[in-house]
């Protein structure tokens, strides 16, 4: 079965300029110049396009799934770049799928490697590390379009301006923080609990940060349906 197409990355997993329309050639493990990066119209075109899950054999768009491949070490791992050379194999981020795929052996069917026991929890919690690290990303990426009020000065002003997109408080933030991101939940702003003061102000260079909202929809957006695939990880 024809999982994915070949990725368009160097072995560093850096983004390379387009290069004029040269045949791609899949050039696993190659040294030298990688496989030339398609069009941005056929990237555009790739990102979401439809991918089985090797739990559930249901399909979905290869944004909604993660990535499994054949780690260094020979065991099946999360591709937790989503871009590591050589064959993939998707499952939804849901444990019953991570289960079923370790069980029926899809994953090592896919990847054309052995049976080998796969262990479920393992998967999940790199799934789960995976999400965390998209989700920091996102974060990042506001804020580097500076589409991210960061700090509660700066949250309530994009309150009152009604900018605030998303709203991401952490799980050890104070009662009054809490509690003025429950009141503009109330008022319908879209909130999520998402990771500690010291991790999110490390990430964003500053000191402690116990909240922030994003401005920009689209980020917003993505960052919501990362958080939804998390839930989806600790229920399923
Ligand atoms: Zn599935």
């Amino acid at each position: 079965m024809q999982s994915e197409r070949p990725r368009s990355r160097n072995p560093q997993g850096q983004r390379r300029a387009p290069a004029v329309a040269t045949p791609r050639v899949e050039r696993r493990g190659a040294k030298g110049p990688a496989t030339p990066a398609p069009e941005p119209a056929v990237e555009a075109l790739t990102h979401g396009a439809m991918r089985t899950c090797v739990g559930c054999r249901g399909s979905a768009s290869r944004d909604a799934l993660v990535r499994m491949i054949s780690g260094p070490d020979g065991q099946v791992a999360v591709d937790m770049s989503g871009r590591a050379g050589g064959r993939g194999a998707w499952v939804h981020p849901v444990r019953v799928c991570f289960e079923k795929a370790a069980s029926r052996h899809g994953i090592e069917r896919t990847l054309k490697v052995p049976p080998r026991p796969v262990d479920g929890n393992a998967l999940v919690a790199q799934a789960r590390e995976s999400l965390e690290r998209r989700a920091q990303g996102l974060v990042l990426s506001a804020q580097r379009a500076r589409r991210l009020a960061v700090g509660m000065a700066a949250v309530v002003e994009a309150t009152e301006r009604s900018t605030a997109q998303l709203l991401l408080v952490t799980a050890d933030a104070g009662n009054h923080t809490l509690a003025a991101a429950e009141r503009w939940e109330a008022a319908g702003i879209l909130l999520r609990k998402f990771s500690t003061r010291e991790s999110l102000g490390t990430s964003l260079n500053r000191g402690e940060v116990a909240i922030v909202a994003v401005l920009d929809p689209g980020i917003a957006a993505e960052l919501t349906t990362t958080f939804d695939r998390f839930a989806a990880l600790e229920d399923g």
